[in-house]
């Protein structure tokens, strides 16, 4: 005979073999349930104290014997422990719980702590199964009055639940945005969007998946909606993020009508704005660094110099992947290696101080998670989140000038319109570079978004390209 299956997403149910197992108390099945979720051998007194608060001592004493032999008859097998003090789910019996695999796959995909909203797949499929679990809210629709401790751990519980499972669907509507999955990005991002429809990030998310999939109206539509809860619920207006997101979508698509019919937007319309500074004393290190740099550029800003999904320093963390070459590395001793062997050699090629290489390292090796197995590992625990900004920028800045000064380096940003706050003021911080060494930025995007930050170097150059048709585009 198989172990027996406790459902507790949605209305509560115990199967054998598929089939349900019938308990004729409702007391039962709360006590199961909280037995199995709590995993802890409890005493008889509390059960009493918790379960029947309202009933005299002998008369609950009775109903507590009644009610776990009901469950002992339910389980048949050796799942539940009882004695005279207390009374237990047997740890490693066999059953299965839903809940608690839910929480065992949220808990081992936390565990890979990836950062920035990277998953690997096993990470994704734990997430998956998580999510696909949750078939209802916990012990939905099973209202078992008399005891107001029941109901409120009942209830925190299930709070608590949903909490997790929006953090589920966050994770994966980012990653699987980043992978350009969109219509599944979609199905969960409506689903994290029914949990709360005053979450803000979820309605953001939706508007640039619409948008990104060639929908611009539903992503209006969605912003309406935002709009509008927000103004039912809570008499206030969405964020300015959240503005200025419609914004941009609404623009491209005004210009753009053809958008609609999910067709990329024509060439024609797209605006392209160089930023560049130079020394004026070597003007031919804008050349030397477009000659001298097109690898960097064709590794870096082929697919990943890219659209941002709420990620910070998304473009940046592409590029940063290309020059350390860890794409398809998913060994992370490899990846670790290949950051420290590239810092080591500017280090002794004289780009980068000894100091300078400390700082660098964990900063971004905290960009990418990559965990160096060294003391590295440990330098930022105790700095704050503002801190650990401000450092890196500085170490992305010292970084790039090492780059630029071993090999001129093009940086170019593309679709900068779509780019998270933080990249844009990295990008601002990074400006001030191109005056130590040759460092080319290019920032390609559409007019829609006021991108001010290029517009703070002196030297820079601003390009609006109009009637580009396809051909000339290429
Ligand atoms: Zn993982």
């Amino acid at each position: 005979m198989s172990s027996p299956a406790l459902r507790l997403f949605a209305y509560p149910s115990l199967e054998r073999d598929g089939v349900p197992v019938g308990l004729k108390r409702r007391r039962a099945m709360a006590l199961l349930a909280y037995l199995a979720v709590t995993e802890e051998s409890r005493s008889r007194e509390s059960l009493l104290a918790f379960f029947w608060p309202e009933y005299d001592r002998g008369r609950a004493r009775a109903d507590l014997r009644r009610t776990l032999s009901t469950l002992k008859q339910a389980l048949t097998g050796s799942h539940l422990e009882v004695d005279r003090d207390r009374a237990a789910i047997k740890k490693n019996s066999g059953m299965t719980v839903d809940v608690r695999e839910f929480q065992r796959l949220i808990t081992e995909a936390r565990r890979h702590d990836h950062g920035n909203g990277v998953l690997c797949n096993d990470c994704r499929a734990s997430l998956e199964k998580a999510a696909n679990l949750y078939r209802g809210d916990f012990l939905e629709g099973f209202y078992r009055g008399g005891s107001p401790e029941v109901e409120d751990w009942q209830f925190f519980l299930c709070e608590n639940l949903r909490c997790e499972l929006a953090g589920v669907l966050e994770r994966l509507v980012v990653f699987l945005s980043m992978r350009e999955q969109y219509d599944r990005a979609i199905e969960y991002g409506r689903r994290w969007l029914a949990l709360g429809p005053l979450e803000e990030n979820a309605h953001r998310h939706l508007m640039r998946l619409y948008a990104l999939c060639g929908r611009p109206a539903q992503a209006i539509r969605q912003y309406r909606n935002c709009a509008a809860v927000l103004e039912t619920e809570l008499a206030v207006e969405p964020d300015e993020e959240t503005k200025h997101l419609c914004e941009s979508i609404r623009k491209r698509r005004l210009s753009h009508p053809a958008a609609e019919h999910e067709t990329a937007p024509p060439m024609s319309e797209q605006a392209i704005v160089g930023a560049f500074g130079v020394l004026e004393a070597h003007e031919d290190d804008a050349e030397r660094a477009i000659r001298g740099a097109l690898d960097i550029r064709a590794a870096a800003l082929t697919q990943d110099a890219a659209v941002s999904m709420g990620i910070g320093y998304w473009p940046f963390l592409g590029m940063l992947r290309s020059c350390f070459r860890l794409y398809g590395q998913p060994d992370g001793k490899v990846r670790a290696d290949k950051m420290v062997g590239l810092l080591k050699k500017l280090r002794e090629d004289g780009y980068l101080t000894h100091d300078q290489v400390e700082e660098i390292g964990p900063l971004l090796g905290n960009l990418l998670s990559i965990r160096y197995g060294t003391e590295w590992d440990e330098m930022l625990k105790a700095a704050r989140p503002d801190e650990i900004r401000h450092r890196t920028f500085q170490a992305l800045k010292d970084f790039f000038v090492a780059l630029a000064q071993k090999q001129p380096v093009v940086v170019v940003l593309d679709d900068l319109h779509w780019a998270d706050s933080l990249s844009l003021d990295l990008l601002s911080h990074l400006t001030e570079a191109v005056n130590d060494a040759p460092l080319l930025i290019i920032c390609v995007y559409r007019p829609v978004t006021a991108i001010v930050a290029c517009r703070s170097v002196p030297s820079h150059h601003t390009q609006v390209l109009r009637s580009l048709h396809g051909a000339q585009a290429a």
